[in-house]
């Protein structure tokens, strides 16, 4: 049979095709064994543009163009060093602009790896998290709500599954499944009995046995390829494009003026005004810009990466710079996420819970009396709804410690009953699951229907207390409900941080063996409240300081009560009073949302669709927003967030997939640490502009003013070239392995709409280019004025220019704080090697008889050397007093 008709199979006939079992899946070593015939579960990868186009693509600038077509007049006037020299400046940048964009491309491929997808199975009776590329057909696989299907599936168990297929069809509404055949010419939309390769699951949850894997699935036999072309475009570097653009324009018209002035005014022979204007619009072009901005953003991610938090857009990691409010979710990212209970509320009063962590030792505790918890009927009655109603296991590892497999909260039940001495199995066994409504947070109750062998139906109820009181008419003992007593205890209990739940049970008719939300009335008998504990995180503490020194908002949305959330968030150093609620945001309209948002940092009982809301609101006031979210429905906050971010760990595939950022430990503290970086990133750009800009600006400077002032050129325009070519990018590159400036995050955040070029960093480019253009002057000026041949007068001034560079590097690696420090010397390794790399060459240019052919240079004496040294050192202390003026007018960046 071919591939193609298993939706018109019944589920046990594709089973028994694929010779394996429902209940037990493949064992280990069957699966090995297919793995090797059908080999990895993955998409062929899409082929790389081939290493001579993306070489070739260097050279696509309009700032290349230009010194492209400088050099080709170049060679045709004749000179031939010159036209050289020229070329070889452009393949130096288009090598080392390609050599830069494969790494930065790698960085983001493995970056990406580290997202590998996984997928739940059976093996050997057993459930697995496995990696998704070793899935082989046969594999029983398992799916829920946020899953993304990891193969093509034949179902054999639905209960409410949806899936959208807009991956396969481009249909974007949700798709009813069922485990039933289909006929067979029926379309890829219409086999409700596969779930598809790629496809996410919307909502509920089902069982499916593989039947193809890899390219043999139906996305994979439509030719789709993996690894979306990266671009390494972002706005960023679009906007510098954009200024590199007319920067070329201005230099061009610059130039052709001073072709005009130099030939019609000064009357200098045109070959050399020539070569002179070509030398002049060669220095000033920064075409190591783009190369420098590209390896600034892939070490940046790299460095994320590395503090676990995985980019997956990269225009986030300039746009995370930016950011002026965080809004993450309380459970398991600011909080631990390691709950227990340590409160049982039942009507005739507290008890309190000893122990901490899911091992189940402590005991139950009334008034500082111990409590016999097996001779309690009341509490016996409340943890049988606990254990049942429940989808958590403990288990004790090798290791001796009791680790959770499924939702903490629950966890937190189970470790409560069996410290009661209860066994799950046992209680499993005798009270078997006919039916359950899961938990979801938009509901915030969970509902299990079992039987007892001996005819009897019970429904069990738990979740958020005020859900679970509406359903409820009486409690334990008989009495009617008393809802005012049971409100006063959830109040008591949540302020103290505790996460409350309400247990609640009724009876079923036995002829009914299914429950649906719609089914429910209040008919329920309390059974009783527990308190759960799960502790801020340390580290979250902190961060969340950091963050509001940092000028940054952080609000916490949580799906608990408003006084738990409240205490948490004062915990968590949060303006907690006024908490909104979901209930609240449901009434209020968009300006008085704005309104309540700005008053409060904890939203409480929401939903994802309070989320969306909350981002317009805090967009409209001009803020730019993170929001963090895990499960399904967090995918369409995620993408309105400017940035969204989803946790690695417990996250559903599709809040992954809609993201900006993974992180890999789920913690609140990661992502300050990416904020904090993505402000270094954007430091790290800015400085490397602040040197390649006024150096350029420099070099071209002097060539300018000879020709204007009509005066003899103090470097030649192949020694322009010289010069550009080895400071050009070797310099302000090492700038992208700055570290962060102290206080990075002691300042507010960068204006999204802030101009790259600021007036503080526009009158730094001027100062600086006055300067170096004097000091080459002065210097030329005074080699020839003590008796120096033009030759070593011009070899002086270059290296002049070349030192100016170099110190000013040490200048620019703080934005105003002082230089004379350990750490000019010790911060950046990069720079110093880069230092020396230079100091080296100049020397070449100045000894070396090749070079002195080449560039007409001449050994210099040791005074020369001295003076050439006095001017660096004077550049270098004349920008220090301004950053000195800078820091008295409290400027801390430009
Ligand atoms: P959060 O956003 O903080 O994770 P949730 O939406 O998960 O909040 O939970 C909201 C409320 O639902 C909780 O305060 C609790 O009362 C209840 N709840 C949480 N988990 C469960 C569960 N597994 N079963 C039943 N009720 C739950
Ligand atoms: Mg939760």
């Amino acid at each position: 049979m071919t591939v193609t008709e298993w939706h018109n199979l019944p589920a046990d006939e594709a089973l028994q095709k694929l010779d394996t079992a429902a209940v037990v899946g493949l064992t280990p070593a069957e699966a090995e064994r297919r793995l090797r015939d059908h080999g990895a579960n993955r998409l062929p990868e899409a082929p790389r543009r081939p290493g001579w186009l993306r070489f070739a693509l260097q050279f696509h600038n309009p700032l290349i163009y230009v010194l492209l077509v400088a050099g080709g007049v170049t060679a045709m006037l004749g000179s031939h060093v010159d036209a050289g020299v020229i070329m070889g400046v452009v393949l130096i940048n288009a090598v080392i602009g390609h050599i830069q964009e494969g790494k930065a491309e790698q960085a983001l491929a493995a970056v990406r790896s580290m997202l590998a997808e996984r997928a739940t199975v059976l093996r050997g009776g057993e459930r697995h998290q496995i990696d998704a590329a070793h899935l082989v057909p046969g594999d029983i696989v398992l799916l829920e709500a946020g899953d993304r299907v990891p193969a093509d599936l034949r179902l054999l168990q639905t209960r409410n599954l949806r899936t959208i297929e807009s991956a396969l069809t481009g249909e974007s509404t949700t798709v009813e499944k069922d485990s039933l055949a289909a006929p067979a010419d029926a379309g890829i939309g219409d086999r409700h009995g596969m779930a598809f390769s790629g496809t996410l699951v919307a909502y509920g949850t089902g069982t499916g046995v593989a039947v193809a894997t890899g390219a043999a699935t139906e996305i994979g036999r439509i030719g789709t390829l993996v690894g979306d072309v990266q671009t390494l475009a972002t706005p960023l570097t679009r906007r510098l494009d954009q200024f590199a653009r007319q920067i070329t324009a201005f230099i061009l018209v610059v130039a052709a003026l001073t072709l005009a002035y130099g030939h019609l005014v000064v009357q200098m022979p045109m070959m050399d005004l020539f070569l002179a204007v070509v030398g002049l619009a060669v220095a000033a072009i920064p075409e190591g810009m783009p190369a420098v901005v590209t390896i600034v953003l892939a070490i940046g991610t790299r460095v994320m990466a590395r503090k676990r938090a995985i980019v997956r857009r990269l225009p986030a990691v300039e746009s995370l710079g930016s950011v002026t409010v965080i809004c993450s979710d309380k459970t398991g990212t600011l909080t631990r996420n390691e709950m227990t209970a340590v409160l049982v509320v039942l009507p005739e009063g507290e008890i309190s819970v000893s122990g901490t962590g899911y091992a189940p030792e402590g005991g139950f505790h009334r008034d500082g009396e111990v409590l016999a918890a097996d001779r309690d009927a009341a509490l016996v009655a409340l943890l049988h709804c606990a254990l049942l109603c429940n989808d958590a296991r403990i288990r004790r590892g090798e290791d001796g410690q009791w680790t959770l497999a499924g939702d903490p909260t629950e966890g937190a039940l189970v470790t409560l009953a069996h410290k009661a001495g209860m066994d799950a199995a046992t209680l499993a066994q005798n009270h078997p699951r006919l039916d359950a409504i899961p938990f979801e947070s938009e509901r915030q109750y969970m509902v299990t229907l079992h039987h007892d062998h001996a005819g009897h139906h019970e429904l069990l109820l738990k979740g958020a207390p005020e859900r679970v009181l509406a359903l409820c008419r009486t409690q334990q003992g008989g009495q009617a409900l008393d809802a005012a007593w049971w409100h006063q205890a959830i109040e008591r209990a949540g302020g103290g941080g505790e996460r409350v739940l309400a247990l609640a049970r009724c009876d079923w008719p036995a002829t009914q063996h299914e429950v649906q939300t719609e089914d429910l009335a209040p008919r329920f008998e309390m059974l009783g409240l527990v308190g759960i504990i799960d502790p801020p995180r340390e580290e979250a503490i902190a961060a969340v300081a950091e963050c509001q020194q940092a000028g940054i908002r952080v609000k916490m949305i949580t799906g608990d009560h408003a006084v738990t959330a409240a205490a948490i968030g004062r915990q968590l150093g949060l303006n907690a009073d006024r908490a909104l609620t979901g209930d609240v945001i449901a009434t209020l309209d968009d300006a008085a949302l704005r309104q309540a948002a700005q008053q409060t940092d904890v939203i409480a009982r929401a939903s994802p669709e309070h989320k969306l809301r909350l981002i317009a609101a805090l967009q409209a006031q001009g803020h730019l927003v993170a929001m963090t979210g895990d499960g399904v429905n967090d995918a369409p906050a995620l993408k309105a967030a400017d940035i969204g971010v989803a946790m690695g760990g417990k996250g559903t595939d599709a809040a992954r997939e809609a993201s900006d950022l993974v992180l890999t430990d789920d913690n609140f503290a990661t992502i300050a640490r990416a904020v904090r970086e993505g402000r270094v990133v954007y430091d790290n750009i800015k400085k490397s502009l602040m040197h390649m800009l006024p150096t350029n600006g420099g070099e071209a400077g002097v060539i300018l003013l000879a020709i204007f002032a009509g005066l003899p050129l103090p470097v030649t325009a192949g020694q322009i070239l010289w010069v550009n070519t080895v400071t050009s990018v070797t310099l302000a590159l090492s700038l992208a392995f700055e570290p962060a400036e102290p206080g990075v995050m002691r300042h507010p955040p960068r204006r999204p709409d802030e101009p790259v070029i600021t007036r503080a960093l526009g009158l730094r480019i001027l100062f600086v280019i006055a300067l170096m253009v004097m000091a080459t002057f002065w210097v030329f000026h005074w080699e020839l004025g003590r008796g120096a041949s033009l030759e070593t007068a011009r070899t002086a001034a270059v290296n002049t220019i070349v030192f100016c560079e170099l110190f000013y590097l040490f200048n620019v690696r703080h934005f105003t704080r002082h230089a004379l420090r350990a750490d000019t010397l010790t911060g950046n390794r990069v720079a110093l090697l880069v230092a020396a790399i230079l100091v080296v060459l100049q020397l070449l240019f100045t000894y070396a008889p090749p070079m002195q052919r080449l560039f007409a240079s001449q050994p210099l004496p040791g005074d020369s050397w001295a003076m050439i040294l006095t001017m660096g050192a004077i550049l270098f202390a004349l920008v220090e007093l301004e950053k000195a003026l800078l820091r008295r007018t409290r400027v801390r960046r430009l």
